[in-house]
């Protein structure tokens, strides 16, 4: 077990992951880390390059030409509802990464098996050093399995699908919500049904359902917890 303290969350697309494990990571005073913009940096990256979301060797030497770089916590200028900031090769990416194209590709990247090797080995090593709130799909059992705290945030498809479309339509992206639930569906049965560390809900997992609570109430109840598990 790591001498830091980890706690990891897996689960699936708007579940809230991203938003509650900032707030989180922002109490405790731990890293946060968005694994999903890894991918979702590569897919823009080979879409921008024009090289197939398949070509597994393609993909792979392109990101290690590259130089990637995550920020955080947010330097006052950066604060504009983005969850983290992402550079690629000197450009901040953190909004370029956001579109229904990205998010789409960043699911069909992550189903390379070498690919997914590169990423979990910079991801654990972000977390040797620090502590860390890093969430994803596959942290619980591939990337932290010795973490202190594991969660599987989930919520019912219609919470995740109105959470999503309002998030949409602040940033100016104008989509219905039968797209927005239509994509959502899409990328779960990808990211649960792929070979490699298919999304997932392991046994030592705490099940959180946040469909019916306050992002602030989710964040609450896993301080609390943590609290319980350092004895404080
Ligand atoms: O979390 P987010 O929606 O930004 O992740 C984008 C995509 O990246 C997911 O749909 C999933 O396919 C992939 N991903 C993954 N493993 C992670 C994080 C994200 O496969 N640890």
């Amino acid at each position: 077990m790591s001498e830091f303290f980890q706690i990891a969350i897996d689960g699936p697309v708007a579940a809230g992951k991203g938003t509650v494990s900032r707030l989180l990571a922002q109490k405790l005073g731990f890293l946060y880390v968005d694994t999903g913009a890894m991918y979702r940096a590569t897919a823009l990256l080979s879409l921008r390059h024009e090289i197939s979301l398949n070509d597994e060797d393609k993909v792979i030497a392109l990101l290690e030409k590259s130089k990637l770089e995550m920020r955080n916590p947010l330097s006052p200028t950066e604060i504009d509802g983005r969850l983290t900031t992402i550079i690629l090769d000197g450009e901040d990416i953190s909004w370029a990464i956001r579109t229904q194209e990205c998010s789409d590709g960043s699911s069909k990247v992550a189903v390379l098996a070498k690919l997914r090797k590169v990423l979990v080995k910079k991801q654990q090593e972000i977390a040797r050093s620090q502590d860390v709130v890093m969430e994803g799909r596959d942290i619980t059992f591939r990337v932290l399995p010795e973490a202190d705290l594991k969660i599987y945030l989930t919520a019912s498809i219609e919470a995740r699908a109105i959470r999503r479309h309002t998030q949409y339509l602040t940033k100016g992206i104008n989509v219905s919500i039968e797209e927005v639930i239509k994509e959502i569906k899409e990328r779960d049965e990808r990211d649960m049904k792929r070979k490699t560390d298919p999304l997932q809900v392991m046994p030592d997992a705490w099940l959180v359902d946040t469909s019916k609570l306050e992002i602030e109430e989710v964040v609450d109840l896993i301080v609390a917890k943590v609290k319980e598990i350092r004895n404080e």
